[in-house]
């Protein structure tokens, strides 16, 4: 089946807000294994959103568009969707009630407009909301379908996960199943060049790769009549990947990160931890206190940006400095061991480095970052050298960060070997 998406709302048009809705959609359909050859954006405006669902119509079989369900009057999605598949729009008493029980029980008070979220193309399927007032929408007519989303994320979410997906897995014959490898610390080039085989030969299951920041992900997807024939096609094709990258997967389980992975590791092994940032400024600590759980093995996040605080707070030597600056192998090192004496963790880790777009040189240019780790006592340090604007610098340095520590932290307890 072909799905199309239509993203409603001129603010998306004017650059004001970044278009998440259409890439968390994309990656949704594409995991059903439903095609998509076509996105698109439109303005809050009736003529041209009604051109928009109609092209759309012309060319797939499901159009899916999220926004302009709120209640103002430039919220013209459902009207225009309930115009052209003529259905005209009905009160519905169950979607009316849940919008009364919401206003009331955050003690609000509930206008007209907000009773036009109630109104229902005729015939539609309702999908309630659990996160805001409107509600979503399912229209079906001469095998065409719409689907009509919330804008806000924190409601389209949801709402796609908990109706949405098992409504489009029930449009197909047989069903799609897949299971993601999660492999850190390998650029994608690499990871692509490694499997580059199996994503050559296999047609089902398919094996693709996506690249996040430090991290890659290959998904296995396969199709079949039921889910255990489904799982069984994937198996080897996990098996295999498996043998491949060893101890470079830390996952595959969809819902646990790299900070997780990282959090539990340290769980199960009973371990401090403690951080000592510059460039990152704080983001790795920032990271692994995202994890709930942490405090149990959480200790202390310093952040040393200037020399001063280097030397003074985790003791790295002015000679130091001095010597090699502050973006060396030797200072990243005597800020780990610094931070494990004073902070008495098992595990520390040190970010120091050049994050841009100012301060670089020919010798040290902006990209360049060391990390260390020091697990009980022992510490490696690593010199890495990053692309991309200062956000990006800042952004593969806590993925590295997190990626040797668990790698220390393996290599020390487990007898793991990386390559
Ligand atoms: P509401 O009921 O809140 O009015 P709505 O369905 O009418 O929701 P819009 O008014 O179009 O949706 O958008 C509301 C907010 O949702 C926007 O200000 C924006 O923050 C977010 N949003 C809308 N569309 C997108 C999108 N395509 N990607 C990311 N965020 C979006």
């Amino acid at each position: 089946m072909v799905v199309e998406l239509i993203s409603v709302g001129t603010e998306l048009l004017l650059g004001n807000i970044v278009n998440t809705n259409a890439a968390f959609l994309s990656e949704q359909c594409a995991a059903l294994g439903l095609s998509c050859y076509y996105q698109s954006v439109v303005g809050d405006n009736k003529e041209r959103l009604t051109g928009a669902i109609q092209t759309a119509l012309n060319r797939s079989d499901i159009v899916i568009l999220t926004g302009g369900l709120g209640p103002t009057t430039d919220d013209l999605t459902k009207e225009t969707a309930a115009e052209l598949m003529e259905m005209p729009l009905i009160m519905d008493g169950h979607s009316l009630e849940r919008i009364e029980v919401y206003f009331k029980e955050r003690g609000l008070e509930m206008t007209d407009n907000n009773k036009k979220q109630a109104l229902i193309p005729d015939g539609a399927i309702v999908l309630d909301n659990d996160n805001g007032t409107a509600p979503g929408l399912i229209l079906e007519k001469n095998g065409k379908r719409l689907i009509l989303l919330p804008g806000p994320p924190n409601e389209l979410h949801p709402m796609f996960k908990n109706s949405v997906k098992s409504y489009l897995a029930s449009l197909e014959d047989g069903i799609i199943y897949s299971r993601t490898v999660k492999i850190c610390g390998m650029g994608e080039s690499k990871v692509a060049s490694m499997v580059q085989d199996l994503i050559d030969s296999q047609t089902n299951p398919t094996v693709a790769p996506y690249a996040k920041t430090g991290e890659v992900h290959l998904r296995v997807t396969a199709r079949a009549k039921d889910e255990k024939q489904a799982q069984k096609l994937v198996k080897p094709v996990v098996k295999e990947l498996k043998n491949r990258f060893g101890a470079d997967i830390y996952t595959t389980d969809p819902e646990i990160s790299l900070e997780k992975a990282v959090v539990d590791l340290l769980v199960a092994n009973k371990l401090t931890v403690s951080t000592i940032e510059s460039c990152t400024g704080g983001m790795l600590a920032a990271r692994l206190i995202n994890i709930p759980g942490v405090s149990e093995v959480f200790k202390t996040g310093h952040i040393t940006y200037s020399n001063k605080s280097k030397r003074k707070f985790v003791g790295v030597k002015k000679s130091t400095l001095h010597k090699y600056g502050a973006v060396s192998e030797q200072v990243a090192k005597e800020m780990a061991n610094g931070c494990a004496a004073i902070t008495k963790s098992d595990v520390t880790v040190s970010v120091t480095g050049i994050a841009g777009p100012d301060g670089g040189s020919d010798e040290k240019p902006v990209g360049l970052v060391y990390i260390g780790c020091c697990v009980c006592g022992k510490t490696v340090v690593k010199e890495y050298h990053f692309s991309g604007n200062r956000a990006k610098i800042r952004e593969s340095s806590v993925a590295a960060a997190l990626t040797l520590m668990r790698r220390c932290v393996l290599e020390y307890y487990s007898e793991v070997t990386f390559r």
